[in-house]
């Protein structure tokens, strides 16, 4: 590993933002982003104040502004990753407001073009490849699952259920490449049996958790490891304007919000080595215990739309993204 890359694996709680492009209009559109330093820093721009106080500097492990590429994106995640392959925990957060390009960053806009796939198709190829190059002479099994966790209920995807997650009868879906993942991803697509538009809908109001299971075994001394890499795409942070959502619907995004906060909370709590972890507040945060904390490492990516008319929710994620930094 190059020094930076270790630096960058110490601590257990690191934070990335992305800041995607415009999608239309003007090229002269004004950005809410001000200025992105090579140190972590962010300043953003009110576009309704002027002078000192319509600025504000967030600082984080890194920022990748608009021309970021999905391979350097990879980059700068591949060390945590690899670390599942030594029997370290990993969990990959994106967060952000719905549009802000959470799912690009994790799954990439098209799955057929590799160049543009997201975090987690590269894991998933690095995991397998890493392996086979290494010939560490350790016999590693890699076993896979997705669930999506909704308002009312914790749906897993592909007949899989999950092993070590707080998951009753857990059982999970042997895979040997890239390629058997990509099979079951797409069963799991089918099944769900909605079409790209409700797909989109019910994401931004539900976790979507991919799971990696790695379970190692030396071959000359038998002893063994275990790791796990969660790949979660998180519901879509904003606040739902009470005036609109009634019954159902506002339930439905007090308890998004909710759950959200409570996996602030958990990770505000591990950043501080706080004695008391509050897991129980939410099933996300259930699901996941065992991957948060302890020897675990997490990253989070948050994710800003840079449009004018989101400079609202763009505060609250920064601040979001402040707090569990
Ligand atoms: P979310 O999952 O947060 O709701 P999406 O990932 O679906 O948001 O992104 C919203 C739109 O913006 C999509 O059309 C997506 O392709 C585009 N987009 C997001 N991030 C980027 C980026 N870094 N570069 C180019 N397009 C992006
Ligand atoms: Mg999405």
């Amino acid at each position: 590993l190059l020094y930076n890359q270790v630096q960058d694996l110490k601590g257990t709680i690191r934070v990335y933002c992305r800041v995607r492009p415009f999608l239309s209009g003007p090229p002269d559109m004004q950005s809410t982003v001000d200025y992105i330093g090579e140190n972590g820093d962010i300043m953003i721009v009110n576009p309704r104040k002027q002078g000192k106080d319509a600025r504000k500097i967030f600082t984080f492990n890194k920022v990748f502004g608009t021309k970021v590429t999905q391979q350097q994106i990879y980059v700068d995640t591949q060390p945590l990753v690899r670390t599942v392959l030594d029997g370290f925990n990993v969990c990959i957060f994106a967060y952000g407001q719905t549009g802000s390009g959470k799912t690009y960053t994790m799954s990439g806009p098209d799955l057929t073009t590799e160049e543009t796939w997201g975090v987690n198709y590269r894991a998933l190829r690095d995991l397998f490849s890493t392996t086979k190059a290494r010939h560490d002479m350790i016999d590693k099994q890699f076993g896979f699952s997705c669930l999506t966790l909704t308002f009312h209920t914790l749906e897993i995807r592909n007949n899989s259920q999950l092993n070590g997650l707080n998951v009753p009868d857990a059982s999970l879906i042997p895979v040997t490449c890239t390629q058997d993942v990509l099979d079951l991803m797409r069963i799991g697509q089918k099944n769900r049996a909605v079409g790209a538009t409700a797909l989109n809908e019910r994401s931004s109001r539900s976790h979507s958790i991919l799971t990696v299971h790695v379970r190692g075994r030396e071959l000359v001394s038998g002893s063994t490891l275990k790791g796990c890499l969660h790949l979660v795409d998180l519901a879509g942070s904003e606040r739902v304007d009470k005036s609109e959502a009634v019954g159902e619907r506002l339930k439905e995004a007090q308890h998004i919000n909710k759950s959200l906060s409570a996996l602030g909370d958990v990770i505000s709590a591990l950043a501080q080595k706080s004695s008391h972890i509050p897991y129980r507040n939410s099933k996300l945060t259930q699901v996941l215990q065992d991957s948060l904390g302890g020897q675990a490492k997490t990253l989070m990516f948050v994710h800003i739309n840079p449009e004018a008319d989101a400079f609202g929710e763009t505060v609250s994620t920064l601040k979001f993204a402040e707090r569990v930094a």
